[in-house]
């Protein structure tokens, strides 16, 4: 492992007339910092660090994040990826040489090797967090996602092309009742959980789910939330599991009203979540 830098005790001196001043030593633990890296037309790439030492998720390219850890004097000591598709995996093996980073991932995908392959039921230890590895197939068959429950603040959870915002992903390789299980397990986790989704594909996902749930007031409240957000190019993420379980179509497939679209679209759809999910899924691949 690599030594701490003492050098970024001293960078974050506020005033420049304070600047050569020593500030007190703070010994409280440090809370983490998260930052979504945008990447490509549409991804992000997850940075969790402690100040010195940092961790990625699904990294898609390395030039970015070597740029950004630079600036930042960060150390990669851990690569963290979700499913092995290249938009999330094209940076690996380049940050893997470059700064010989530890790389986790899914036990049942192709991946860059060497890896540590984790599944269902094991558990990480990443900068003194613990992340769950959760099974999340549906988008791809061995897809995971990674759950912080300790995580000061509020838990974390990175989950890929699992969950969206207002969306989930595509059923490349799973059946609809497998995302659907999928998404409950993750829809289970506390209201506060911090939802990292790897895609900024908030905006076209809300269009939809207003076209689902038109009366949702906690939805169009949402929508305002998120072009808010991106008239100003911020990201809308994180969203959290509250959030998602009250706007997100996908989530709601129990509710009256999302059967009852879902029925008024697809007529052979019945009251059965499966049935429902199935023709969400199908309606939102072709949705404009
Ligand atoms: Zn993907
Ligand atoms: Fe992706």
């Amino acid at each position: 492992m690599k030594q701490p830098k003492s050098a970024t005790l001293q960078t974050t001196a506020k005033a420049p007339s304070d600047s050569t001043r020593p500030r007190p030593i703070d010994t409280r633990p440090d809370p983490m910092e998260l930052f979504p890296l945008p990447a490509f037309s549409d991804n992000y790439i997850w940075i969790l660090h402690d100040g010195q030492r940092a961790l990625v998720v699904d990294p898609g390219e390395s030039h970015g994040v070597l740029a950004w850890l630079e600036q930042h004097s960060l150390t990669l000591d851990t690569i963290l990826i979700t499913h092995h598709h290249a938009d999330h995996t094209g940076g690996v093996a380049a940050l893997r040489e470059a700064t010989g980073a530890h790389v986790i991932g899914p036990a049942f995908e192709p991946m860059p090797e060497p890896l540590q392959r984790v599944s269902a039921g094991e558990h990480v230890d990443v900068l003194g967090l613990r992340f769950e590895v959760i099974e999340v197939p549906g988008h791809t068959a061995g897809h995971i996602a990674f759950y912080a429950a300790e995580a000061k603040g509020s838990p974390l959870l990175f989950c890929g092309d699992t969950l969206f915002s207002g969306g989930c992903g595509r059923l490349f390789e799973g059946t609809p009742a497998q995302m659907l299980d999928s998404l409950t397990r993750l829809a289970a986790l506390p209201a506060n959980t911090r939802v990292c989704c790897t895609h900024e594909y908030t905006l076209s996902n809300l269009k939809f789910a207003q076209a689902i749930e038109p009366d949702n007031g906690a939805l169009a409240a949402y929508v305002a939330k998120c072009q808010q957000q991106r008239a100003q190019n911020f990201p809308t993420l994180p969203s959290s599991i509250g959030v998602e379980n009250s706007i997100n179509p996908f989530l709601r497939t129990a509710e009256a009203a999302v059967v009852r679209s879902a029925q008024a679209h697809e007529p052979a759809t019945t009251a059965d979540a499966v049935s429902v999910f199935a023709t969400l899924r199908t309606w939102k691949n072709n949705f404009k």
